[in-house]
């Protein structure tokens, strides 16, 4: 059997590891011990039965195929070196080590123990805060203001973005109306158009009162911050012939196959992927899916390889588990509470645990 090496166990790498664990020696590099279905991330925060659902342990995603609790230090197109010094051989390599967020979108902590901690921990401080202060108005700070609003109605919840509106992108203006509407009946205070002079002077996410001053002079007085912006792609460790496919941003380059540009076996997943389509679990899932037919055609040899096209654009954003809005270019703009039908109740997320071998929830 051919070794195939994924490597971040993530949306992207667990598709592609499951997808070939009955035809390849799959090894799935990871140094987290559960899986973070960072869907759930911002409720993960809020709600403390959310921070114990998100983590999915990976010992019953494969078959056959083995969970390495590794991270990669230094890869080439068919060795692995590991943190802990240990190579892995490879006839294929399947790059999927996604980004990195600030928390709590995302959690830098390898063990979920001190990860779900950290929630918690995090959630405390919350709780006690009368105001607090979002930087940035994208997806991921109108989704905490509104669970945040959804858990405390009565906390004051600002957001402050430089951009001239909420929601970076080409979005459609009826989308951005609804969620304009929503977040002001949920009293949100949006302040566009201008950032802060400096990063408030307490460490996001700590319990700390603080005035902050906007570029334009207004001063905002806050008990905790977080900060709603600042995705990077985690790609530092790819070694010299397969560096040449990162662009100074970090992002890597592929051919429509999701291949490494002159690699015929190395492929690449999800968010660090420099497609022009938006990065979600949704589209990583879709570059699984051909990578996965298409390393498949290489050990089989009878399929064509296929090319990656990306799918429609659209978006789901929940204000808490009753509200948000949500566009597709199908159906338009959806309210509250087909938002909340969709994806805002149960955040999809028994769709993935079923992945994982877990029970629904
Ligand atoms: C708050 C929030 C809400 C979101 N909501 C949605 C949504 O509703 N719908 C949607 O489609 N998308 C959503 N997204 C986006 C989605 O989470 C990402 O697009 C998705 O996580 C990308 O998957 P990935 O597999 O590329 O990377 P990740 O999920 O980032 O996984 C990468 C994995 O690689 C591992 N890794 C990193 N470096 C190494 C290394 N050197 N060696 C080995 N392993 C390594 C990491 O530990 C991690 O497990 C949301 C994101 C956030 C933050």
């Amino acid at each position: 059997m051919v070794d195939v090496v994924v490597i971040g166990g993530g949306f992207g790498g667990t598709a592609v590891a499951k997808a070939l664990d009955d035809i390849a020696d799959v090894t799935l590099v990871e140094p987290r011990d559960a899986f973070v279905y960072n869907v759930a991330a911002l409720r993960g925060l809020t709600d403390p039965a959310w921070t114990d659902r998100m983590f999915f342990p990976y010992d019953r995603l494969l078959r056959r195929g083995s969970v390495v609790r590794e991270r990669a230090v230094r890869v080439d197109a068919s060795k692995i070196e590991l943190g802990s010094g240990q190579r892995i051989d490879a006839d294929f390599v399947v790059l999927a080590t996604g980004s990195a967020y600030p928390f709590p979108a995302k959690t830098d902590d390898d063990d979920s123990a001190d990860a779900k901690a950290r929630f918690h921990a995090a959630r405390t401080r919350l709780a006690a805060a009368e105001r607090v202060l979002l930087l940035g108005a994208g997806a991921v700070g109108l989704e905490l203001a509104g669970e945040i609003t959804a858990a405390w109605p009565g906390k004051s919840v600002t957001i402050i973005d430089p951009a001239q509106d909420v929601l970076g992108g080409a979005y459609h203006p009826d989308l951005r109306a609804e969620l304009h509407r929503q977040l002001g009946e949920l009293g949100v205070e949006l302040i566009l158009g201008t950032g802060l002079r400096a990063d408030p002077p307490s460490r996001a996410g700590e319990l700390e009162t603080f005035t902050a001053l906007t570029r334009s002079g207004r001063a905002i007085a806050a008990d905790i911050w977080f900060r709603c912006f600042g995705v990077r792609p985690m790609t530092d460790y790819l070694a010299a012939e397969l560096s040449h496919a990162r662009r100074p941003d970090g992002y890597l380059e592929v051919t429509p196959e999701l291949r490494l540009p002159g690699q015929d076996r190395v492929f690449a997943v999800g968010d660090l992927v420099a497609t022009s389509e938006g990065k979600t679990a949704k589209a990583a899932g879709l570059h699984a899916d051909v990578v996965a037919a298409n390393i498949r055609a290489l050990i089989t040899g009878v399929d064509e390889l296929r090319g990656y096209r990306p799918g429609p654009e659209g978006i789901a954003l929940p204000l808490g588990p009753g509200g948000g809005a949500s566009y597709s270019p199908e159906v338009g703009v959806l309210g509250a509470e087909a938002t909340a039908r969709l994806k805002g109740a149960d955040l999809r997320i028994s769709a993935y645990r079923e992945v994982f071998g877990l029970a629904p929830q």
